[in-house]
């Protein structure tokens, strides 16, 4: 039988995975300079954290969750996204009780959707989210919102645009629903049956409707900016001056609603038109969760987050500069006595801190030297009968294509004088 990997996922070979490093190195450095820490909490969790945070009519829900019963029967899921994870361990590990009122996480790792794949969407995926919990601030959101822009720019992604809208509070969402109610009704028949199911259970996730996003009704449906009561309506208007302050672009989308249940007030999307995703795909997206982590048994605590899928970025970011660091040295060892003394030299670089590694394979210098270019060796060293013989080994710098003889114990110091000396090191 032939094996193959599940249908949605992915292997992230040995060819791309340096560029998957430098994306997480470079999102975890953003994360230090916003002193946000990292919390890792379990790829599984029981199913019904997610059908209770999510919400149990979203179709992340309805549709897409990988869930199984273990061996003592509990229903366990592998995690469609992240902020649940993080709000559980929130109340669980107490963390509303540290001094420090506003607390500021991220995670980055696999999320797994049971949805069709197609370019920018899999089975197993990967997310990069942030949550900052405990402050109702708009300064908040707007620090959340900046901190994803910052991202995006950092990753010099074009074509980007924020989409924001405020959902409101309860009282706005409230008023919102019935409008939304009285609006579709005429139409209902001419929705799709998800859409039929969502006008009685929550009618915001309408908008969100990927099947009648075109139907006619969408494009002059209530908006949710009309309905907002007036404190809901302050804390918009104050995230929208405060992006204006700090000239971050951005437009107010009065359709945005997003697909989970957790969100109130301000919601936002990172959209790219990068050809390369299809124009308008979102590659990241967040909002404010005020009533989460009371709802997981925590105190009233307010959040707000987003998450970006790494997949999207990097088909955004696509091929260019994909040079690969190469080796310092690669040992070339030419017979038995040349492969063992190769072997203590490597390791004994290695020990030292050089990258580097030798033929396994006891070829000729023919295809001892295709490796040594392959792998953008530095330094090929070479090592005949003659040099064993000498105790010496002869080393050519692949660039100046100088070669010198140099004595076994003398190595290291060839190697550190020829970087510090020239400007060969890249
Ligand atoms: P979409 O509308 O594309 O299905 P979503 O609203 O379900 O997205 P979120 O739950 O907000 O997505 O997740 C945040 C981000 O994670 C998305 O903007 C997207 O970049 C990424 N993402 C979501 N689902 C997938 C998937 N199945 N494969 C790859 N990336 C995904
Ligand atoms: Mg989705």
């Amino acid at each position: 039988m032939a094996y193959s990997a599940p249908r949605g996922t992915v292997d992230i070979l040995p060819e791309v995975s340096g560029k998957w490093q430098e994306l997480e190195q470079l999102l975890r450095t953003i994360c230090a300079n916003y002193n946000v820490k990292e919390m890792r909490t379990p790829i599984f969790e029981h199913t019904e954290l997610f059908s209770r945070a999510v919400g149990d009519t979203t179709d992340v829900v309805t549709k897409e969750m990988y869930s199984f019963a273990d061996k003592k029967g509990r229903s366990i899921t592998l995690r469609p996204e992240g902020t649940a994870g993080i709000a559980r361990s929130y109340v669980e590990n107490k963390l509303y009780a540290l001094p420090e009122k506003l607390q500021k996480y991220y995670y980055m790792g696999p999320m797994f959707r049971y949805e069709r794949p197609q370019n920018g969407r899999q089975r197993q995926f990967h997310q990069f989210g942030v949550e900052m919990i405990g402050l109702e601030s708009p300064y908040v959101d707007v620090e959340c919102m900046v901190m994803a822009v910052t991202v995006v720019e950092a990753l010099g992604l074009k074509d980007i645009t924020l989409h924001i809208n405020s959902l409101g509070d309860e009282a706005s969402r409230d008023a919102y629903r019935e409008a939304l109610k009285q609006h579709f009704a005429p139409v209902l028949n001419e929705l799709c049956y998800d859409c039929q199911q969502r006008f009685e259970k929550n009618p915001l996730r309408i908008l969100d409707c990927k099947v009648d996003k075109d139907h006619s009704a969408m494009k002059d449906a209530p908006r949710t900016i009309d309905y907002l009561s007036e404190s809901a309506k302050e804390h918009f208007d104050k995230v929208c001056s405060l992006l204006d302050d700090l000239e971050i672009d951005y437009v107010i989308d009065t359709n945005l609603v997003r697909g989970l249940d957790y969100y109130s007030h301000t919601v936002f999307e990172v959209i790219s038109d990068d050809p390369k995703l299809g124009a308008g795909a979102t590659v990241g997206a967040g909002g404010r969760y005020n009533s989460l982590i009371s709802e997981l048994g925590g105190p009233d605590n307010p959040g707000v987050g987003f998450a970006f899928g790494m997949e999207r970025l990097m088909i955004a970011l696509g091929d260019d500069n994909n040079e690969e660091d190469g080796l310092d040295v690669y040992i070339m060892p030419l017979g038995h006595e040349a492969k063992d003394l190769a072997m203590q030299i490597l390791t004994m670089l290695r020990a030292n801190g050089f990258t580097c590694d030798m033929d396994q394979c006891d070829r000729g210098l023919k295809g001892q030297f295709k490796s040594a270019d392959r792998y953008h060796a530095h330094f090929s060293m070479i090592i005949g009968e003659e040099e064993v013989q000498k105790e010496v080994v002869n080393m050519k710098c692949n660039h100046s294509k100088e070669q010198s003889i140099v004595p076994l114990e003398n190595i290291v110091a060839f190697i550190e004088n020829h970087y510090e000396g020239g400007d060969h090191h890249e």
